[in-house]
């Protein structure tokens, strides 16, 4: 789908919570100022977070908890090696209780047999170029939904 602005991509975000009621793992990949960050804020917004939605650029996580479950907004771009995602707990992170949005999955590659969906941004003239994957039974709904 084509996203015109910064709205567009935070209400995309708006909506994606929306559809969720549990935890789970949302990759986001795209080149630095696709607008990764933008979408999260979006969702976090919608999701009754108010204040400061910090980007995690330095400290690799942000935990916002709900009252359903837990949101847990990854930024793995500055992350240097595996034994600092040991370090963070990453593990811990991936339960049923968070959803885990994950910018720069790149990075952590080998710990993320559990994705449940992939969301694509690349640059285009008109804005940005979003393509939303599903892979398990959960994510595909997700995706329908957001069709
Ligand atoms: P990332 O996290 O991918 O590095 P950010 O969300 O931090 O990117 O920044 C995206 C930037 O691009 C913001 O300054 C935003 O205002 C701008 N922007 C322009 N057009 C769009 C669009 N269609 N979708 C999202 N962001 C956009
Ligand atoms: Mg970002």
């Amino acid at each position: 789908m084509l996203i015109r602005d910064e709205t567009a991509m935070r209400a995309l975000g708006a909506r994606l919570i929306e559809a969720c009621d549990r935890g789970g793992v949302i990759t986001l990949r795209g080149e630095l100022g696709t607008g990764k960050t933008t979408l999260v804020r979006g969702a976090l917004e919608a999701a009754g977070i108010d204040g400061a939605i910090r980007s995690p650029t330095y400290t690799l996580v942000e935990l916002y908890p709900l009252e359903k479950y837990s949101v847990a907004h990854f930024d793995l771009y500055r992350l240097g090696d595996a034994e600092e995602l040991e370090f963070l707990g990453f593990r811990d992170y991936l339960n049923a209780e968070t959803l885990c949005f994950i910018e720069w999955p790149e990075r952590a590659e080998a710990m993320l047999q559990a994705v449940d969906l992939e969301v694509r941004i690349d640059y285009d003239p008109g804005g940005r170029r979003v393509v939303i994957s599903g892979l398990t039974e959960w994510g595909k709904s997700l995706a329908a939904h957001l069709d």
